[in-house]
């Protein structure tokens, strides 16, 4: 091993080892930005593939390497046949490798996982299909930060090394001056290492040029031939010709052996490119040349002993990989290093800290999430729909085709916003008014594949067509949040078709709205069904006679499809209704129509000091001047804050909500709540259910919050609990896979202490566990001991110099949903130092019910073959088992090529009670054959996440290990 001569480069030439330089061209391409994807597309990208299959054509040395299979995909469809040829050529020859190849290069921290692995099959699955490519390593340079759970679904997809770049600066030389920028990425819970994958980290600022041939950047912009007339460019080459080849030549070789010595071997990787390059075919031109000239004369000198070429990333990892088995051989203890954990929070310079676009446009992560629960439901529709009318003997083909189609659509579109400009919030608003339009256009189609599918499945492929079901919410605008449906009862009774795609029975509370507070609900049995009726409001005081919200039980079975009956009565054969009580504080004023049912207390003008909201589990008190629990919303004024960047001013928090809001509280037999309305900015409700017992456990919090009216603002929602977490430290999840501990660095910035939360954080001391669910990504830090605070949404009017050139100021209307447990641990904990942290069944269940919401459609036209429960599952998984995907994969004309079947065996702390969980842990044992009821599957193999490569058939039961995912490929 070397270790670099501190008087280098003056040292003996006799002293050097040989060194091996891979040279990788490459172009950065956003799927949107500052432009739309079609305008990136057309304008360059297009471009640059069509140069490089003729570039590289002409100068077979030179390689290049392409990740995003969005772009790749849109070229395809443009190209003749030969130039398809011509491409899968220069892949087998080497020259082209294909990286990473998810459809999108994702952003890592407000990512949901069952997303990121979705568009990793859409992309490997297509690559496969068009181009007979696996990829073999990852290239993820850009995202602004990485988590540790995104090396494990690389591996699992079959990927043996990654790239990464965004590190911070200080944590990147740290890592340098341990030569252990090339680490095993281990998961935290993976004591074998049995998932480890190799990673780069790059070691300077950025990807470009001027950052990768070696520590000086001027040296390296000497080495960026583009030259563009009337071009600004930073670059400072002077084409290479014979009087300067050598001086030239010479600095650029210093420039590759400084950066040798942060590695641990003689190979170093030289990425050549930047965004958008080698869109002129001229460019490919001065790169090569020049080149091709400085490592003809590199190569030559004997006494430098290095060898440099052009190539991808598999010829470099091949090198370092070998460089490393001989060096094991001789020190078996001595390979790469290995490193747990992740890369959060990234700061490129100046103490900027790139913690803002955590919850940057919480409009857009929320509205991705939505969808992703849609297309979740919908792909799990189109296969039941599938294999039940095989099973019928009616025709699946056509079915399937269609929602196939419209599947794809719908998933490429959900693919495309995972994109680290996209779901960041930190494209031009024009950008993101077109992620909007096609996230909006994918709902649609989602909902259309489900209201069909629904309604083959409900009457059992009787009532194929005119479709009778709508959605019960639906999105009435691009840029609008979702609406419910309000029941029309006085005209007709109604159906409800509830949909459950979890693959355990749930119980939880159905609300809909009705026009009609008379309502009887029945089951498929035709009893009586209990239900609370509770009041919609017109105005802050004042009870809104024509619109009702209906409350009631249901249970639902594994991927089920039960039918209920809604009915209009008269008053005095109402049954099993239970309409609420009804008490305003803050006010004088209420206003309720006086043939109503409801109860009500007179209106408290100054109520006492707390107000009480409770169930058998828990009362929790509201402080009944602001209606907090525990809790308080302010806002960080910015000092610099943009889309990325947060960087609040130094007086802390400010506060904005003023005015004494206006208190209601309805309780009722169901559920209770508090509703608490201010005159601006926010209105939210924490709800309490008495029945069914899982949901009687949270406390479930609403935000609903315009904050279009503030300037430069940060809206957060914090906890003050008197949870003792002493260190101050707490858990949040990754990408929704798992919990990694976060400590608080009390001599640091709060910027700096921000993290990603995609669906749950953690305070916990011996005793107890508070945890927070969310149905959405934000950013969160718990700056004091106790204090959980969540960032809401942000107006910012300035840029922040990272390129986007806008501030954020198209603010729009966002709910948030969160769910609060509060769980006592059966023995006091003895384990503290654990980097990570495992839910409990309680939390995992919770959570798996507010990601994947029960599915409601409704018709007016009530018919009786509508009437009987589907039950699709022939058994239900086990407590433990979440559902990643349940879809089926097609061919290029869409024609049914297997389902993929996806699950995810969650570790789980068994020191918590188990109340109310309807599933169990017993039997971990899954009989995929026999999933569902209506047939067995012809075959199932198990493969790798992206089914590129099998495992093993399976002919019996398989048992999933904790904490992992297993990919199945199901034959029908
Ligand atoms: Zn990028």
């Amino acid at each position: 091993m070397k270790t670099p001569p501190p008087d280098y480069p003056n040292n003996s030439e006799d002293d050097l080892e040989p060194l091996n330089v891979i040279i990788v061209p490459h172009s950065h391409n956003d799927p949107g930005w500052l432009k739309t994807v079609d305008e990136y597309y057309v304008d360059q990208t297009k471009h640059i593939l069509n140069n490089m299959v003729n570039k590289l054509s002409e100068y077979p040395n030179m390689t290049f390497i392409w990740s995003e299979t969005v772009f790749f995909s849109m070229w395809w469809n443009e190209l003749d046949d030969d130039v398809k040829v011509h491409v899968r050529r220069l892949i087998r020859r080497g020259q082209l490798e294909i990286v990473l190849g998810g459809w999108v290069m994702p952003d890592e921290a407000t990512t949901h996982y069952v997303s990121v692995i979705d568009q990793l099959i859409e992309g490997h699955q297509w690559l496969w299909e068009n181009l007979g490519v696996k990829p073999e390593n990852s290239w993820s340079i850009d995202p602004f930060g990485y988590s540790g759970t995104m090396p494990y679904i690389w591996k699992k997809a079959g990927m043996e090394n990654m790239v990464i770049q965004r590190v911070h600066q200080a944590i990147k030389g740290s890592l340098a001056s341990k030569q252990a920028l090339e680490f095993q990425w281990r998961q935290m819970w993976d004591s074998k290492g049995s998932n480890d994958i190799l990673c780069h980290v790059m070691p300077y600022m950025l990807y470009n040029i001027k950052f990768t041939c070696g520590p000086n950047r001027f040296i390296c912009l000497m080495f960026d031939f583009r030259k563009i007339e009337n071009e600004v460019s930073e670059s400072r080459s002077y084409t290479i010709n014979a009087n300067n080849i050598h001086q030239q030549a010479k600095y650029l070789y210093e420039q590759y052996r400084r950066k040798s010595y942060l590695y641990k071997y003689n190979t170093i990787l030289v990425p050549l490119g930047d965004d958008f390059r080698f869109d002129r075919e001229i460019e490919w031109d001065q790169q090569y040349k020049n080149y091709e000239m400085l490592m003809d004369y590199m190569n030559d000198q004997r006494k430098w002993k290095i060898n440099v070429k052009f190539g991808t990333l598999k010829d470099y990892f091949k090198l370092a990989n070998e460089e490393n088995r001989h060096h094991m051989e001789r020190y078996p203890e001595n390979g790469f290093p290995t490193l747990s954990g992740d890369f959060f929070p990234y700061s490129d310079k100046d103490s900027a800290y790139w913690t803002g676009y955590f919850s940057t446009r919480p409009f857009d992560k929320k509205f991705s999430r939505d969808l992703q629960a849609n297309l979740q439901a919908a792909d799990i529709l189109n296969t039941l729909t599938y294999v039940n009318l095989k099973n019928w003997n009616l025709d699946n083909k056509g079915k399937f085709f269609q929602f196939s189609t419209l599947l794809q659509q719908a998933r490429r579109a959900l693919g495309l916003f995972l994109h680290h400009d996209a779901i960041t919030g930190t494209a031009k608003d024009f950008v993101v008014v077109d992620y909007e339009r096609q996230m909006a256009e994918a709902y649609n189609k989602t909902q259309l594949v489900i209201r069909t599918a629904l309604q083959i499945l409900a009457s059992k492929g009787n009532l194929m067509s005119p479709l009778v079901f709508k959605p019960e919410t639906f999105r009435p605008k691009y840029n609008k949040e979702p609406v419910k449906q309000i029941l029309n009862l006085q005209k007709s009774s109604n159906c409800i078709l509830l949909f459950n795609p979890l693959p355990k029975y749930r119980q939880e509370v159905v609300r809909v709205l009705t026009d009609t507070e008379f309502v009887q609900i029945r089951n498929e049995k035709y009893e009586y069904v209990p239900c609370q009726i509770s009041p919609t409001w017109s105005d802050k005081t004042s009870v809104d006679l024509k619109v009702f919200e209906i409350s009631f039980v249901v249970t639902l079975p594994p991927f089920g499809i039960v039918p209920y009956m809604l009915h209009k009565v008269q008053e005095i054969d109402l049954h099993n209704v239970f309409p609420s009580r009804i008490s305003l504080f803050n006010t004088e004023e209420f206003e309720i129509p006086k043939k109503t049912k409801f109860y009500t207390n007179p209106p408290v003008l100054n109520p006492e000091s707390q107000i009480e909201l409770e169930n058998d589990n828990m009362v929790v008190l509201f402080n009944s001047k602001t209606g907090t629990i525990e809790s308080e919303y302010f806002t960080y004024r910015s000092q610099g804050s943009g889309a990325y960047i947060f960087y609040p001013s130094n007086s802390g928090e400010v506060k904005v909500l003023f005015n004494i809001p206006i208190i209601r509280k309805i309780v009722g037999p169901i559920y209770s709540k508090i509703e608490v309305e201010f005159d601006h900015y926010l209105k939210f409700s924490v709800t309490l259910y008495h029945v069914p017992s899982l949901q009687a456990q949270g406390i479930h919090i609403e935000n609903t919050l315009d904050i279009r009216p503030l300037t430069d603002r940060e809206f957060v929602m914090r906890f003050k609990t008197n949870i003792d977490n002493k260190d101050g430290s707490y858990f949040t999840d990754q990408n929704g896979f798992q919990l990694i501990r976060r400590k608080t660095n009390p001599n640091q910035r709060i910027e700096a202490n921000y993290y990603p939360m995609t669906s749950a954080a953690m305070l916990e001391d011996d005793e107890r566990r508070l945890t927070l669910l969310s149905a959405q990504s934000h950013g969160c830090a718990g700056i004091e001991k106790g204090w959980l605070e969540v960032m809401l949404d942000r107006q910012l009017i300035y840029d922040d110099n990272r390129g986007l050139g806008q501030g954020v100021r198209d603010i729009k209307i966002i709910t948030s949903s969160f769910i609060l447990l509060l769980e006592k641990r059966n023995t006091l904990k003895a384990n503290r130092h654990s980097d990570y942290a495992l839910p409990s069944l309680l939390s995992i269940s919770t959570n798996d019910f507010l990601q994947q919401p029960i599915v409601k459609y409704y018709s007016t036209i009530d018919s009786t073959i509508f009437h009987t429960t589907v039950t699709s599952l022939a058994v239900p998984m086990p407590c433990d088992i979440s559902l990643v995907t349940f879809r089926s994969l097609t061919t290029a004309n869409f024609i049914h090529n297997g389902t993929s079947l996806v699950l995810h065996r969650r570790g789980y702390d068994c020191d918590f009670p188990k109340d109310g969980l309807q599933c169990s842990v017993n039997d971990q044992k899954l009989f995929i054959r026999n999933l569902l009821k209506v047939s067995p599957a012809h075959s199932v193999r198990e493969t790798t996440l992206t089914h590129l490569y099998d495992k093993k058939k399976i002919q019996a039961s398989v048992e999933l290990k904790p904490m992992e995912i297993s990919s199945f490929h199901i034959n029908w």
